[in-house]
């Protein structure tokens, strides 16, 4: 309990307690912490006369310690303290909660030059957002009552307001692009340049018409969100990710739903020589009203082509969705020895492992036909009558052989 602790020494802890952060040791035990966080930041008086640099004659200034709003507002920096020893700035919560080494929390920001930016940037990092909160949340549980810095407070929610409007509609843009098939990333990812892709332009034009993502595209064109703009690839590549993972989720649901399903397997090598196996799961779904479905759970990579071995890779991918093969009532795949081989071929081995998952070969697959297009590595789950439909198609297009 902290009211049963001692009060604490005047002699041994003086030198952490002193109100020149830049006597504090950079580890701090928790009782300091606390008391540090009760006495909070120390102001600077208001006639204060910061002393000058030998070497170019710049000093600290009292407009440091104010930051001006959007709105035009001035908002005193609480957490922005000064040290009179080493003449140097110190973030009072982040010497107290971070553990990240930077000026503002070992021997102190003396900058001056560059402060103005040097400031603005490390209230906007999100390390220093986390401190604020820590110190605000230990705040208030020491005060118990007593009334917090609601300003601050509501700063912090807004902008977790605001980075969540942004994600969304990231998350909106890549989904978009992702139902047409289309590449996410150009030649570039520099914003407003004619070839930065898909992604970064469905951004910029969004921006003409939604204030949200018009004002984050400003936040990164000033610098202000340059670490944290969330439009570099990565954060593209962790959203398909999500997404992806999201998907599987809400079709793996189905399956189980549905409880029996039948495996649809084919190989092909892709453009890379690599050859991947592809896996589609047929259930009759009971998500909305009861119809067959075709569902296509990915590529896997086949280092060996051998019965033994796709079969392993197969069980382990339904494990892996947590799909139980006991279920499985059908397999259905080319008519290669490996695949469908009586002794060592996948089915062979499949039946081994459950005798009511009836292979059927590919040949005699009149409903579903699964074609691959080795040269593109891309696959089409298709009906039999849609391949009539292509070949259809391509005759009656041709100018020797019309349709009669
Ligand atoms: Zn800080």
């Amino acid at each position: 309990m902290p009211g049963a602790e001692p009060p604490l020494s005047p002699t041994a802890e003086d030198e952490p307690l002193s109100t020149d952060p830049a006597n504090r040791p950079s580890h701090l035990t928790d009782r300091i912490r606390t008391e540090l966080v009760r006495r909070g930041p120390c102001k600077v008086p208001p006639g204060f006369v910061f002393s000058r640099n030998e070497s170019d004659g710049r000093s600290c200034h009292h407009q440091y310690f104010r930051k001006i709003l959007v709105s035009g507002e001035k908002m005193a920096r609480s957490w922005l303290i000064y040290s009179v020893k080493n003449n140097s700035l110190f973030c009072f919560c982040c010497k107290l909660f971070s553990k990240r080494n930077i000026n503002l929390t070992s021997a102190g920001m003396a900058n001056w030059k560059h402060a103005s930016d040097y400031l603005t940037s490390h209230e906007n990092s999100p390390e220093h957002l986390n401190c604020i909160k820590a110190w605000k949340e230990q705040s208030v549980r020491l005060k118990s009552g007593e009334t917090i810095d609601k300003l601050e407070m509501a700063l912090l929610e807004a902008e977790r307001v605001r980075w969540r409007a942004v994600l969304t509609r990231l998350t909106a843009i890549v989904q978009s692009l992702a139902l047409r098939n289309l590449a996410l990333r150009g030649h570039t990812e520099t914003l407003f340049t004619p070839s930065n892709g898909n992604f970064l332009k469905e951004v910029e034009l969004m921006a003409r018409f939604d204030p949200i993502m018009k004002d984050h595209l400003n936040r990164v064109e000033r610098g202000t969100a340059n670490q944290n703009s969330y439009l570099g690839h990565h954060v593209q590549n962790e959203l398909i990710d999500l997404l992806s993972s999201k998907i599987i989720s809400s079709i793996v649901d189905d399956i189980k739903q549905a409880k029996f399903f039948s495996v649809i397997l084919d190989c092909t090598p892709d453009i890379s020589h690599t050859e991947k196996l592809l896996v589609v799961i047929r259930v009759v779904s009971l998500m909305e009203k009861p119809h067959i479905r075709e569902h296509f759970m990915g590529f896997l990579e086949a280092e060996e082509s051998t019965g033994q071995h796709l079969e392993s890779m197969i069980l382990t991918r339904l494990e892996e969705l947590g799909i139980p093969f006991e279920d499985c009532r059908g397999h259905s795949y080319d008519n290669g020895a490996n695949m469908k081989g009586k002794n060592k071929g996948v089915q062979a081995r499949l039946l081994e492992k459950n005798p009511r998952a009836l292979f059927v070969p590919c040949g005699a697959h009149t409903l579903n036909l699964v074609v691959c297009d080795a040269a593109k590595g891309s696959v089409d789950a298709i009906s039999y009558f849609g391949v009539l439909q292509k070949l259809y198609t391509l005759f009656s297009a041709s100018t020797q052989r019309g349709p009669y």
